[in-house]
């Protein structure tokens, strides 16, 4: 190692002398990285490719003495900080250029209490890796839809999946964390202990510390489930789409639809002649019995004419995995988002012109459900505050040549565009892209003032600035 040059984190740059990184490096556990080392580009590349920033120094945590350390070295120092947990988000925020990269992507343990139903989970596990172990036991808790998107960025903006609308978010299921706080030490945070900073850790991302465990409640889940996909083309979207508004006000909690518009992936239970065509694919998921699941799915399944019905008993591990192919790391990515009140007949319009002009195979208009128990939760309860939207809409722009980066671009921010006028004007703080930092207001809305009182006692200095942040004001 030779001297490292350093960025502050108001952009100053300052050397460090191998004796000074070779004294930090002595107190740590896990081990350093940098530029040229085996595992530097390991460490800093994320799940969107279009993110290419370079730390100077990467420190892969091997415990929560670590991240301490390197908190207060940050500090000491005034540092430039990146957190990266799973590494998934899509603005990249997990990664800075130039400063001091605080790794959690080795610390992985997974520790179930199947008696107490509660899981203690490290800030570096996917979602995939903390399924396997709670399945063990018959039991999970709401997490997201991509088993390698990691549980802390997931769970610090809030996170929804298939088990949301009957079981809440994954916050809503958090019973405590471990967070180490800008001033060096490691606190304890849940509805007894340091209640406000629990607060704002669910839904308030990574700005108030880093979370170096999570307590979660865990629920029986499956192992199987009702689930899976019914295909139809886009041209009949505006019916089925009509009548899925219709149903899903009728049904309870425990069955979820999410819905995506694009081009036929080639998967092999699709008829060749639609591959490559415009489809309207609804994801369901029952997580209850299975008979009553088929009983009640049945209408949906009797609507219209689909191409495919691949709904069934399905094992809840391989449901969280089974669009893993279509998400798979390495890919260019720009989403818009949006949060919906409903799927009004204008909307769907927006969303059927914009689905038969898709720019690439990969790119995709995709629909969350929520409502149910997550609209329950008061909205002032945690940091995460809009819970009234039924629908989160996430305009995924994906492909892999940059020659399409213009054009890609242009037609996801044409979409969100043109479906604005519909949307409730609030914002899912995960979805936000780099160049949407002025959007977190609307994420937090009537929470943001709250948030920044927070920020001004836990981050009065912003050491955690690399993320969706809330500027302190002092
Ligand atoms: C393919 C894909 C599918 C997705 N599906 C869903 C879904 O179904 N439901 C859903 O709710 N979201 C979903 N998301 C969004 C996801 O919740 C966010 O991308 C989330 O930020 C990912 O967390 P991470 O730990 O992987 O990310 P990272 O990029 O590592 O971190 C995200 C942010 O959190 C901060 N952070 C991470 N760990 C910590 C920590 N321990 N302490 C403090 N700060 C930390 C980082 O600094 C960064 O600002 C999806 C994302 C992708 C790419």
């Amino acid at each position: 190692m030779s001297d490292l040059q350093m960025k502050s984190r108001h952009g100053a740059g300052q050397r460090f002398s191998d004796e000074r990184i070779a004294a930090f490096q002595q107190g740590i556990r896990g081990r350093l990285a940098t530029p040229g080392s085996e595992d530097y580009d390991q460490a800093r590349t994320i799940w969107n490719a279009m993110i290419d920033r370079r730390p100077a120094l990467v420190v892969r945590c091997a415990g929560a003495a670590d991240v301490l350390r390197s908190v207060r070295f940050a500090r000491d120092n005034d540092l430039l900080v990146g957190v990266r947990g799973g590494g998934h988000n899509i603005a990249g925020n997990a990664v800075c250029d130039g400063g001091l990269q605080i790794d959690l992507s080795l610390m992985k343990s997974v520790r179930v209490d199947p008696v107490a139903r509660t899981a203690r989970v490290e800030p570096g596990v996917t979602l995939g890796e903390f399924d396997r172990e709670a399945q063990a036991f018959g039991l999970a808790t709401p997490l997201g839809i991509n088993s390698t998107t990691g549980v802390a960025g997931l769970t610090l903006g809030g996170g929804f999946g298939w088990l949301s609308r009957g079981l809440g978010l994954s916050i809503d299921n958090l019973l405590s964390a471990d967070v180490v706080t800008a001033d060096g030490e490691l606190l304890r945070a849940s509805e007894q202990e340091n209640p406000d900073l629990f607060w704002g850790i669910r839904g308030g991302g990574g700005n108030f510390g880093v979370v170096t465990s999570f307590e979660f409640k865990l629920h029986p889940v499956g192992p199987e489930l009702l689930a899976g996909l019914i295909v139809h083309p886009l041209d009949d979207a505006r019916e089925v789409m009509r009548f899925h508004r219709e149903f899903m006000a009728t049904v309870p909690d425990e069955l979820t639809c999410w819905f995506v518009m694009r081009q036929a992936p080639p998967l092999p239970f699709l008829p060749p002649e639609w591959h490559g065509k415009e489809i309207l694919a609804l994801a369901v998921c029952y997580n209850g019995d299975i008979a009553e699941g088929e009983r009640i799915a049945r209408p949906l399944r009797e609507f219209g004419r689909p191409i495919a019905d691949v709904i069934g008993p399905t094992p809840y591990a391989g449901w969280q995995t089974v669009l893993d192919p279509l998400l798979a790391p390495g890919a260019r990515n720009y989403w818009k988002s949006h949060d919906f009140a409903d799927t009004s007949d204008g909307l769907i319009e927006v969303m059927m012109d914009h689905a038969r002009r898709i720019p690439d195979p990969q790119t995709e208009i995709a629909c969350a459900q929520l409502g149910g128990a997550v609209s329950r939760v008061p909205r002032g309860a945690t940091a995460y505050n809009h819970r009234d939207g039924q629908y989160v809409m996430n305009v995924h722009g994906r492909w892999s040549d940059p020659a399409k980066d213009e054009a890609c671009i242009a037609w996801a921010r044409s979409l969100w565009q043109a479906a604005a006028p519909f949307a409730t004007g609030s914002v899912y703080v995960n979805f936000l892209t780099q160049e949407e930092g002025g959007r977190v207001r609307e994420a937090y809305g009537e929470n943001y003032d709250r948030l920044v009182a927070l920020k001004n006692k836990y981050d009065p200095a912003n050491l955690f600035g690399v993320n969706q942040n809330i500027s302190p004001t002092v």
